[in-house]
């Protein structure tokens, strides 16, 4: 008689909250139908790998046996990590495991004496949903032979404190996990607006962003717009010079950059959940970064710092988890402006593709320059702060069918390199050329300044003639780094010169 004959109390699946966000990050956000194997002690996953090379089609996840005997033959079991079960995706809806998966866990589980049940969690994904679903099903041998069935799931609490975006119950078996999308209570505010966004998108858009000087402005604009979730990283306090160049006010005076800002995000729409860390990036652990990102669907990761460091390790977090990401800065004297993005899926380059030659400029020749953010007009940024917004509303609302920004991003395409000219004589004044050529046939009799030009960006490889970018690898297809990248914080990095500004020579 087998214990799991019984149903009642239902056999549990014990998972640490690493493993969720990871299974969340690589399975969560890919198409069905990719998988993972699940490892464990003493009854909890703790060990998780996404099955990167497994076949996948339209309708079935096969895992990659080879690869995955190996792992856990040399690295896993000599470790007393033992083999748990995999999950994997379904499209669309679909939650059940199919003939073909209670096919193969028969296989392993007549193969693994000892071993009498495996777990099969099925996962619905962000990409096909909008929603993250991990339905807990196991294939356990019984005198009929092996049968599936629905288990509960529980996620385990670290020692660690949790974070304070965390939504689920820690220790508490569920019949299954739901992250992702909620719905907003009615209230006047958006009224204007119900149809020039989609707001049930704008409500469950995360933005964490580190940098709020600036942008404090653009924060406040997108709170506005309907974002409702905020992270706000910045070290910074408001001081009177800041009067003069960014949206802050004389009695905000001596507070944290980050706790005006919320507090002014509140005031515009009082369900907006925002949390202010007054703290650097530099100063936040991999595990904080995580659980930040966690349990939401949709995430922009944006560096709105003239911190090279600060941003490319904003490009290392977005590829690794695979989620979009913006990064914005204002040239010398306000005289133009710059921002790159990426959205995994659509843009073939990330941000190191992009600035190759300011990555060679701050990583290998360490020199200062004298470029500074003084002399910066207001409106140079407001302006920077306007693009960066409807940017924004584009990334949202990829994917979805609303009438106006549900196809925008696609048009943008490979384009996530702009740039701002916000003086005529732009190409004197910064040495950069692009906008000469962009409008060599235009009307001589007509004056351009103040537009952004969005330029094509390719991945840097070696068919496009450049080494491998070491960040996302080069293949095209930002998706490839997801989980390839360990999360570096560069505090160990010589970091001179780090404040000042350099222009981009890319186009
Ligand atoms: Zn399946
Ligand atoms: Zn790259």
């Amino acid at each position: 008689m087998n214990a799991y004959e019984n149903k009642d109390p239902r056999l549990i699946l014990r998972m640490t909250q690493k493993v969720l966000q990871s299974i969340f990050a690589s399975i969560g956000i890919q198409k069905a139908e990719s998988g993972g194997m699940l490892g464990g002690k003493d009854g909890t996953v703790t060990h998780y790998h996404f099955d990167k090379s497994s076949s996948t089609s339209a309708v079935t996840y096969s895992p990659d046996h080879m690869a995955l005997n190996t792992l856990l033959k040399e690295e896993w079991n000599p470790a007393g990590i033992r083999l748990v079960g995999f999950a994997h995706s379904h499209p669309g809806k679909g939650c059940m495991p199919s003939a073909g998966d209670r096919f193969y866990a028969e296989k392993i589980l007549n193969a693994i004496d000892d071993l009498d049940h495996l777990w099969l969690p099925i996962i619905n994904t962000v990409a096909d949903t909008r929603e993250f679903i991990l339905t807990p099903w196991f294939a356990c041998k019984t005198e009929e032979g092996v049968v599936i069935r629905r288990g509960q799931v529980e996620i385990i609490s670290s020692e660690k404190k949790t974070g304070p975006l965390e939504t689920l119950q820690p220790d508490v078996p569920l019949d299954r996990i739901t992250l992702g999308k909620k719905e907003p209570v009615e209230t006047k505010t958006f009224d204007r607006v119900k149809d020039a966004y989609d707001l049930s998108r704008m409500y469950n858009t995360r933005i964490i962003a580190a940098g709020a000087g600036g942008a404090a402005e653009w924060l406040e604009q997108l709170a506005r717009a309907g974002i409702s979730q905020f992270v706000l990283i910045d070290p910074d306090f408001v001081s009177e010079t800041n009067l003069a160049t960014q949206q802050v006010y004389r009695k905000d005076i001596g507070r944290p950059k980050v706790d005006c800002i919320a507090e002014r995000i509140r005031d515009i729409n009082p369900q907006a959940y925002v949390i202010p860390l007054q703290k650097k990036l530099e100063d936040l652990e991999a595990d904080q970064i995580e659980k930040l990102i966690a349990g939401n669907s949709q995430t922009i990761l944006c560096g709105l710092t003239d911190n090279f460091f600060a941003q490319a390790r904003i490009n290392e977090i977005a590829l690794n988890y695979g989620i979009p990401s913006l990064c914005a800065q204002v040239y010398k004297e306000g005289r133009g402006a710059e921002i790159t993005f990426t959205y995994p899926g659509v843009t073939p380059a990330c941000h190191r593709c992009i600035l190759s030659s300011r990555y060679r400029y701050f990583l290998e020749e360490h020199n200062e320059n004298d470029v500074t953010s003084h002399g910066t007009p207001i409106f140079a940024t407001a302006q920077l702060n306007a693009v960066k917004g409807f940017l924004a509303l584009a990334m949202i609302h990829h994917g979805s069918d609303h009438p106006r920004w549900g196809n925008t991003l696609k048009q943008i395409g490979n384009r996530n390199l702009i740039q701002l000219r916000l003086d005529p004589d732009f190409s004197d004044t910064m040495g950069l050329k692009v906008f000469d050529r962009v409008f060599e046939g235009a009307d001589k009799t007509r004056l351009f300044f103040g537009e952004p030009v969005w330029l094509p960006q390719q991945q840097e490889c070696l068919e496009t003639g450049y080494p491998s970018c070491p960040d996302c690898g080069g293949t095209g297809d930002l998706r490839n780094a997801i989980g390839t990248l360990s999360d570096r914080n560069k505090t160990t990095i010589n970091t001179e010169g780090k404040n000042n500004e350099t222009v981009s020579e890319s186009e």
